[in-house]
């Protein structure tokens, strides 16, 4: 068998527009297109958009609410678009046993579309998803490889069934989105119909005050539901210069957030005593589901089949989990962006959190040492999302007129704010710091975020570095396509 899903060589021209008509030359071009959403890593290697400096790109995310029938119908949708991702990877890694050739990206389009309008016998559900959502598959499936050639992302993977799903809609026009009441909107998705979505905030050309336009939208299912992203296009408002105080930003487990100015933000509790609670039992009996199953299985049976109530303590167990990650979230937008509209510049240190989550598990030859305990740590690293709160950081502050440094973290914990003195000794305990130098006296995460300040204001001015040696590493962090305010 061959690896073509076309069923005649000859294929009818389509009434809908080909990729390779839209991207004549080369599969680069795809990435590049004016459909595609422009992420940050684009904008590092490449010439910025020409509407870059007049267009200011965003998504909205807002939850979907499908009647039973609709879900199915997403679902299904959903599995569809997973299985042409599958089948693509399949296409480019598998390279014996098929094809000694890839075929052409163009050819590929055209494979897929035909296959979809004439399918061969058992392919029929490739018709479940719409041409466009199939031909957006291809195109991001090209461009994650184009960022794994790059080093900017891992190399794609096949999807798996308990994966999140994703269906693209390229065309805006399609979507035909009403405002229902205050809370409540209506969006027209292809081939499921009109769901409802809970309406959060304003929409381009549809809520007074709001300039701008939709250009498409994805839909997405996490454990909490299907979720529709609009993609919005609005113009660039020029921010002004932020008059607000500089501020060092410390990340520690104690306070997720120490700033110089004394103030410590921690996250709370993201889950209640009963939800943790409930946590704690579910996880339990997923154990213990996970024992019987090992325990009850046919030795030739490779992987047991998941019961159904075990299935539906891991749906419960991701539900919570979801929930979890959606405070986790919230909290940290409602404070970067507290953040970014108070303070002209903020000094971060730049932590490389994947480095420091790595496991300590090391080899069998040389096992790591406290594996356990570097686990935990890194689950409360983790939870802190660190990575999260700078990437936020670094697109809101030049909204709000601001600017964020990145400082070398080298030291900051045990380095004195007032005379620079370096030394093991400062740290007396988790919350003290008492310099054996001068004898300050203070708050250690304060400290450590005032130090960061420091270096913050030294990468700022580029002079050289008083003590520490931090400026030459330390950079001002320009985000895509924003223009930096005028300092
Ligand atoms: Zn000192």
């Amino acid at each position: 068998m061959g690896w073509s899903l076309r069923q005649d060589s000859q294929s009818s021209p389509r009434s809908d527009q080909p990729l390779s008509k839209a991207c004549p030359s080369n599969w680069r071009s795809i990435h590049f297109g004016s459909r595609m959403p422009v992420d940050q890593e684009h904008s590092k290697n490449t010439e910025p958009h020409p509407s870059a400096e007049t267009v200011r790109r965003r998504a909205h995310k807002a939850r979907l609410y499908p009647s039973l029938s609709q879900e199915a119908a997403l679902e299904g949708q959903g599995h569809v678009a997973r299985a042409v991702w599958n089948l693509l990877h399949e296409w480019y890694t598998c390279r014996e046993g098929g094809i000694a050739k890839r075929p052409s990206i163009a050819e590929i389009d055209r494979q897929l579309r035909d296959a979809r309008l004439e399918p061969l016998p058992g392919w029929e559900w490739l018709g479940g998803l719409p041409a466009q959502a199939m031909q957006q598959i291809l195109r991001h499936y090209l461009r994650s490889r184009d960022r794994w050639f790059r080093g900017v992302a891992g190399a794609p993977r096949f999807k798996q069934r308990s994966s999140k799903m994703s269906v693209d809609i390229p065309q805006a026009a399609r979507l035909n989105i009403k405002r229902l009441n205050r809370r409540w909107g209506k969006v027209q998705i292809p081939l499921v119909g009109q769901v409802r979505f809970r309406w959060s905030r304003p929409l381009p050309g549809l809520s007074r005050d709001c300039p701008g336009r939709t250009t498409g939208a994805r839909l997405k299912r996490d454990s909490l539901g299907w979720h529709i992203c609009f993609r919005i296009e609005e113009p660039a408002v020029a921010a002004t210069s932020n008059p607000g105080p500089p501020v060092g930003i410390d990340r520690g487990v104690v306070h997720t957030l120490a700033l110089s100015d004394g103030r410590a933000l921690d996250m709370p509790a993201l889950l209640t005593l009963g939800e943790q609670r409930r946590l704690l039992g579910l996880e339990r009996k997923a154990a213990r589901q996970q024992l019987a199953r090992k325990r009850g299985r046919n030795p030739r049976q490779i992987k047991p089949p998941i019961s159904r109530r075990h299935r539906r303590t891991v749906v419960q167990i991701a539900a919570l989990r979801a929930r979890e990650a959606r405070r986790r979230e919230d909290w940290l937008h409602k404070r970067t962006t507290d953040l970014a509209k108070s303070h002209g510049l903020i000094a971060v240190e730049d932590l490389r959190v994947a480095n420091m989550t790595r496991s300590a598990h090391g080899t069998i030859q040389q096992p790591g040492r406290s594996v356990r305990a570097k686990a935990g740590l890194n689950r409360s690293i983790l939870g802190m999302a660190w990575g999260k709160a700078e990437r936020m950081l670094t697109y809101k502050c030049p909204l709000f007129g601001g600017m964020l440094v990145k400082v070398d973290p080298r030291n900051s914990s045990i380095e004195c704010a007032r005379c620079g003195h370096v030394a093991k000794e400062n740290r007396v305990s988790q919350p003290v710091f008492r310099c054996v130098a001068c004898g300050r006296l203070a708050n250690a995460d304060t400290n450590a975020a005032q130090v960061v300040l420091q270096r913050g204001f030294t990468a700022r001015s580029g002079a050289t570095p008083g003590c520490g040696g931090t400026a030459r590493e330390a950079r001002a962090i320009v985000p895509h396509r924003e223009p930096l305010s005028s300092r």
